[in-house]
């Protein structure tokens, strides 16, 4: 998979970029990701890309045509229009799930507005989806791009050890983890569970799967709701609610 980052930040992407599993599955060629600086495409002589708003108000607002030549630039490199995300607070909520579906596209070209956003006319013109990392408003998209970018590559084939790596994890089956623990057995005064140092495979993961759900139930109550719950899960649950009620 590639995935091309437009942004005004490049440094501010790549440092993160480059670090631990992402920037080694880079390097070993699992995933390709490009770092586009906006201003290289400004035919502005002082590398300008963006002008005051029409109708005045606060800020400034980022010019379409350098955008649209940084895109059009990936879409003549790659040979076809990428799937195209504008990062904004006024998206639709990033998920798991939408990771899920973006990690099996060829190619993603994301776009980090900055100031007061884009003009939008160059949303208009290239823009598939609009994307929002939470309720709130951040002084750019490169944190955003950040979060969406390390989320879809860990999916990619080659990027982690195994798919168990996170397809056992929170939200990716619609529940919470289970608790996680190392070495030593006993930090503290405080053991390990007893059913994890005995080395019985079925009891470990039915342990597991049980936690999974108490812990869902406990922090995340709403997730179970659509979450895909087997006949063993429905019962104990059920189970759960009466020890409760009791
Ligand atoms: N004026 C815009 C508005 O009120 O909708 C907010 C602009 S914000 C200060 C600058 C840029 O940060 C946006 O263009 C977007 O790319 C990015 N951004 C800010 N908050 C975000 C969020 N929650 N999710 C995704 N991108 C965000």
């Amino acid at each position: 998979m590639r995935i091309d980052i437009a942004t005004l930040f490049v440094e501010m992407c790549e440092t993160v970029l480059s670090e631990s599993i992402i920037g080694r599955a880079r390097g070993a060629g699992h995933i390709e990701i490009y770092c586009h600086n906006i201003r290289d495409y400004s035919d502005d002589k002082h590398r300008r890309v963006d002008d005051a708003p029409f109708g005045g108000g606060m800020g400034m607002v980022m010019q379409a045509d350098p955008i649209y030549r940084c895109y059009c630039d990936v879409a003549e490199s790659i040979g076809k229009k990428p799937h195209v995300i504008y990062m904004s607070p006024q998206g639709k909520k990033f998920t798991q799930q939408m990771a899920v579906e973006y990690s099996k596209m060829d190619n993603l070209f994301i776009l980090c507005g900055h100031y007061e956003g884009v003009d939008e006319r160059v949303i208009e013109e290239i823009v598939d989806e609009e994307l929002s990392i939470g309720d709130y408003v951040l002084t750019g998209g490169e944190l955003p791009a950040l979060v969406v970018t390390d989320t879809i590559a860990r999916m990619c084939d080659g990027v982690l050890s195994s798919d168990e790596c996170f397809t056992d994890e929170s939200h990716f089956n619609g529940l919470l983890e289970h608790p996680q623990y190392t070495r030593p057995a006993n930090w503290n005064g405080r053991q390990v569970p007893e059913v994890l140092l005995g080395g019985h495979h079925a009891n470990i993961q039915k342990w597991r799967r049980e936690q999974s759900l108490e812990r869902t139930l406990r922090k995340r109550p709403d997730m179970l709701k659509t979450a895909p719950l087997n006949n063993q899960d429905l019962e104990y649950l059920a189970k759960r609610k009466e020890t409760v009620k009791d």
